[in-house]
């Protein structure tokens, strides 16, 4: 686990993960990992910052000379509005991962990162995809997966008002389901934050194409609660480490303009 910075003590650096909490980050570890796989001399630390202070945070560290920031949970919405040239995607999400403080462009990653993993895992449209959850990253994949052609979606949420809410935003196209009902979903995604906690939605991962895929955005030591199920039937699953990897391989190419050394970045954090 890399060292937590606060705005008190702000080291000099190039970039940085920003958070509350954020000390389980391997954002530094993967970067890194890049930088040492390339020869870069850069420099990438994770530094506590308190909700109401993104703004404040990120005129402190474009002062110091920091050229981009990553933004983890729960201050996306802060960066988005911190942000003078936010792209078209991040804005409809309402949230932003990575910065360019030089610039004040801001991107969200989280959703194009992840069907950069679908594609490496092999899912091509047409497809039906289940969504599970409607919190921050359960909106930049509906996006995503309601702007590729020939993806069917369906959402489902414990509190279904925020998913109806959600697609009417973002996915008017989407259909939002009264219970996670997996029938024919060849892509199920847990976005809900029960990965780690051991809690088991009510799901019949026998619903679904023996092809399909299982991919919880959550990631630990272990395959988490909904990897289980899934694997109890003989589907096959993924975690949240790709995911991890493909928005920070993003990121580095919106910073740097050369490719990411992805399977390094990977590696880094398996
Ligand atoms: P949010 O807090 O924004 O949303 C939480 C979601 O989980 C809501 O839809 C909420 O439903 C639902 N939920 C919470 N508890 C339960 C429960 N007991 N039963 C059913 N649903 C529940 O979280 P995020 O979207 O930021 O994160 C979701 C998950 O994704 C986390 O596990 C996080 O670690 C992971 N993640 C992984 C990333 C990666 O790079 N791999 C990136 C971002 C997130 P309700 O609306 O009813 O409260």
């Amino acid at each position: 686990m890399s060292r937590v910075y606060t705005l008190d003590d702000l080291p000099m650096a190039d970039f940085a993960v920003i958070g509350d909490p954020v000390g389980h980050s391997k954002s530094p570890a993967m970067h890194h990992a890049a930088y040492d796989a390339l020869g870069l001399p850069y420099r990438y630390v994770a530094v506590h910052v308190a909700p109401g202070r993104v703004a404040e945070a990120l005129e402190r560290m474009r002062e110091m000379g920091y050229r981009g920031v990553n933004v983890t949970v729960p201050h996306k919405a802060e960066a988005l509005a911190w942000a003078s040239q936010p792209d078209s995607l991040a804005s409809r999400i309402g949230a932003a991962n990575t910065l360019d403080l030089r610039t004040g462009r801001a991107w969200n990653t989280d959703a194009p990162g992840f069907m950069d993993t679908l594609a490496d895992l092999g899912l091509r449209s047409p497809y039906r995809a289940v969504v599970l959850g409607a919190g921050g990253s359960a909106r930049a994949l509906v996006a995503a997966l309601s702007d590729e052609a020939g993806v069917e979606v369906a959402v489902w949420n414990r509190t279904r008002d925020r998913a109806e809410r959600m697609v009417q935003e973002l996915a008017p196209g989407a259909q939002v389901l009264d219970r996670p009902d997996l029938t024919d979903a060849d892509l199920v995604v847990n976005a809900t934050s029960t990965g780690l906690s051991g809690i088991e939605l009510d799901l019949d991962f026998a619903a679904t194409p023996p092809d399909a895929l299982a991919y919880d955005l959550a990631y630990g030591s272990e395959p988490t609660a909904f990897e289980r199920q899934a694997a109890s039937v003989g589907r096959r699953h993924t975690d949240g480490r790709g995911l991890l990897a493909a928005q920070g391989a993003r990121a580095f190419e919106h910073w740097l303009g050369i490719p990411a050394p992805k399977a390094v970045m990977l590696r880094a954090i398996t």
